[in-house]
């Protein structure tokens, strides 16, 4: 089953169109090679738009936003203790879940939902 790149939520279970985005947004001279795309839910979509960096909370830096092309997710991100919420454990990872909002409400009751069905947390 395909997932969003960015919060891992599964096409199937998703109502909201998903897209092939611009990782460096075209905006900011981003191509369409296969280096520069990736597979993102609206939401994640909407949220990182053209942005490209964001302020970490914890050391109040600029970081780069995670690359889905280039850096693992698992190195950026893990699951909460109960496996609802991203945590971000890099500055990147950090920057990122506040940017793309990682932790929307409707993302929040989907992974409670699919923990109930076996279909969460994924294995990134
Ligand atoms: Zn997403």
């Amino acid at each position: 089953m395909r997932r969003c790149e960015y919060c891992l939520a599964l096409e199937a279970f998703s109502p909201g169109g998903y897209c092939i985005e611009h990782v460096l947004p075209v905006a900011a001279g981003g191509d369409s090679d296969p280096e520069n795309l990736a597979f993102a839910c609206a939401g994640c979509n909407a949220h990182k738009s053209d942005k490209t960096a964001a302020v970490d909370p914890v050391t109040r830096r600029s970081f780069r936003l995670f690359h889905p092309r280039r850096d693992r997710w698992a190195r950026h991100f893990a699951w909460s203790a109960d496996t609802f919420h991203v945590d971000g454990i890099t500055g990147i990872g950090r920057a990122s879940v506040l940017a793309l909002k990682l932790n929307r409400p409707a993302l929040v009751n989907l992974r409670r939902l699919l923990l109930r069905e076996g279909l969460h947390p994924p294995v990134p």
